[in-house]
C-alpha cells in the first residue's frame, strides 16, 4: 500500500475545476469547522479564489491553531549543497543536465568544513542536498557526509534522489533522521512536460518515496510542491492529501510541508508568478486542514513576508542560506536558484524575537535517537 493508490482515486483537472467553482457559502461552512475537522471539500473551498474575501478570518483562525499546537517556536535550519552534478533534466532548475554551469562536488572533508561554518553561525539542523548523480553522489558518499556532520548537529536531513527503503535504513544507521522530497507538481501532464530526462521523470516512483522513508522509520519527512509549475491551488490540495495520508500511516514521523514559489535560475527566467495573498491563503488553509503539520518557509521568500508569516502560520524557516556547493566558503559554483532573504542567521533570529516569537535551533537531541 502507498499514497499512489489514494492519488489514483482523484483527477488533477477534476480538483482544479472544483476549486475554480467553489463559492463564499462553501468557504463559510469550512471556516465554521474546528481546525483538524475539515474534509477534502472544505480544503477545496479554502484553497479557492472565493476564500480570498475571508483571508483575515482565515489568518486569525490559522494563527490561533498554530499557537495552540506549536506555541511561538520557529525552528531555524540551513541547507548545505554537497553537489550540483545532475543527470536529470528539469526545465525549472539551474542544475539541470546539459546546462553550461560550473559543476562542483564537495568531498566529505570539505562538506564538514562547510557545516562547521553553519555550526559557528548557530545552526544545529542541517539539510544536505545533491543532484541526481548516482555515481558521484552515491549512497556511500552521502553516508560519509552524513556521518561526519551528524557528530556535531542535532538533526541531519537529506534532499537527494529517491532511494529504496533499505538505503534509507542504511543512512539512518549513519546518523540521518530526516528526508525532504518534493513532488514538485501532482499534475501528471505538467510533471511529464517539465521532467524531461533522468530518474526524476518517473513520477510514480517519486510519489511513493515518502512511503519508503516512512517504512525505514525516518523521524522527519518534508513534502512540497513547486508553485508555478501547474495550477497552484490544486498542487497544494494534493500535497495536503499526501501529508495527511503519511501522518495517518506513520504517526511517529513528523511531517512538514513547504510551498516554494518558482524563482529565476540559470536559464530559467520566464517563471509563473503566484501572488502573496494566494500564497498566504494556501498556508492558512493547510494549517486549518492539518493543525499538526510543520509549515516551512525558505529563503526564496522575501524577509518581510517570512517574518509576517512566522507570526501566523510558519513553524520552521531556513536562514543564512547558500544554494551552491561550497557556497558558505565562496566556491563560485553555480547556484540552484536565487534567494530573496539574504539576512544572516543572527539577523533572522533577532527579527523573530522582535516579534515576540521564539527562534529555536534544536528541537531534538541525538541522545534520544
Ligand atoms: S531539480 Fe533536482 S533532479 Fe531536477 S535538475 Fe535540479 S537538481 Fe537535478
Amino acid at each position: 500500500m502507498s499514497f499512489l493508490e489514494e492519488f489514483q482515486r482523484w483527477s488533477f483537472p477534476g480538483v482544479q475545476q472544483r476549486i475554480a467553482s467553489s463559492n463564499g457559502a462553501r468557504v463559510e461552512q469550512a471556516l465554521s469547522r474546528s481546525a483538524g475537522q475539515l474534509d477534502a471539500d472544505d480544503l477545496i473551498a479554502l484553497l479557492s479564489p472565493a476564500a480570498d474575501a475571508a483571508l483575515e478570518q482565515m489568518a486569525r483562525q490559522a494563527q490561533a491553531t498554530t499557537r495552540l499546537r506549536f506555541g511561538k517556536t520557529v525552528l531555524l535550519y540551513a541547507p548545505l549543497y554537497l553537489s550540483n552534478i545532475c543527470y536529470s533534466q528539469c526545465t525549472y532548475c539551474g542544475f539541470s543536465y546539459g546546462k553550461d554551469i560550473r559543476r562542483l562536488q564537495l568531498s566529505p572533508e570539505q562538506a564538514e568544513v562547510e557545516a562547521g561554518l553553519l555550526h559557528a553561525a548557530g545552526i544545529r539542523h542541517i539539510l544536505l542536498l545533491t543532484g541526481e548523480a548516482y555515481r558521484e553522489s552515491s549512497i556511500n558518499y552521502i553516508g560519509d557526509c552524513v556521518e561526519r556532520i551528524a557528530r556535531s548537529f542535532a538533526s541531519v536531513s537529506v534532499e537527494v534522489y529517491p532511494l529504496k527503503t533499505e538505503d534509507y535504513l542504511s543512512l539512518r544507521w549513519r546518523g540521518l533522521d530526516g528526508l525532504a522530497i518534493y513532488q514538485e507538481t501532482y499534475d501528471p501532464r505538467r510533471y511529464a512536460a517539465v521532467h524531461l530526462k533522468g530518474i526524476k521523470a518517473r513520477m510514480e516512483y517519486r510519489l511513493e518515496c515518502p512511503d519508503r522513508a516512512g517504512e525505514a522509520g525516518m523521524r522527519r519527512i518534508a513534502l512540497g510542491a513547486l508553485l508555478g509549475l501547474s495550477d497552484a491551488a490544486s498542487d497544494v490540495f494534493f500535497t495536503a492529501l499526501h501529508a495527511r495520508y503519511l501522518m495517518q500511516r506513520f504517526w511517529q514521523t513528523q511531517i512538514s510541508i513547504s510551498l516554494p514559489r518558482l524563482r529565476p535560475a540559470t536559464g530559467v527566467d520566464d517563471v509563473a508568478s503566484i501572488g502573496d495573498r494566494d500564497f498566504a491563503r494556501f498556508l492558512f488553509a493547510l494549517r486549518l486542514f492539518l493543525p499538526d503539520a510543520g509549515l516551512t518557509l525558505s529563503t526564496r521568500e522575501p524577509a518581510p513576508l517570512r517574518d509576517e508569516l512566522c507570526g501566523i502560520v510558519a513553524t520552521q524557516i531556513s536562514a543564512g542560506s547558500q544554494t551552491s556547493p561550497g557556497g558558505y566558503s565562496d566556491s563560485g559554483a553555480a547556484r540552484q536558484f536565487e534567494i530573496e532573504d539574504r539576512r544572516t542567521v543572527r539577523q533572522v533570529a533577532d527579527a523573530l524575537a522582535a516579534r515576540n516569537l521564539d527562534p529555536v535551533f534544536t528541537d531534538w537531541s541525538p541522545a534520544l535517537k
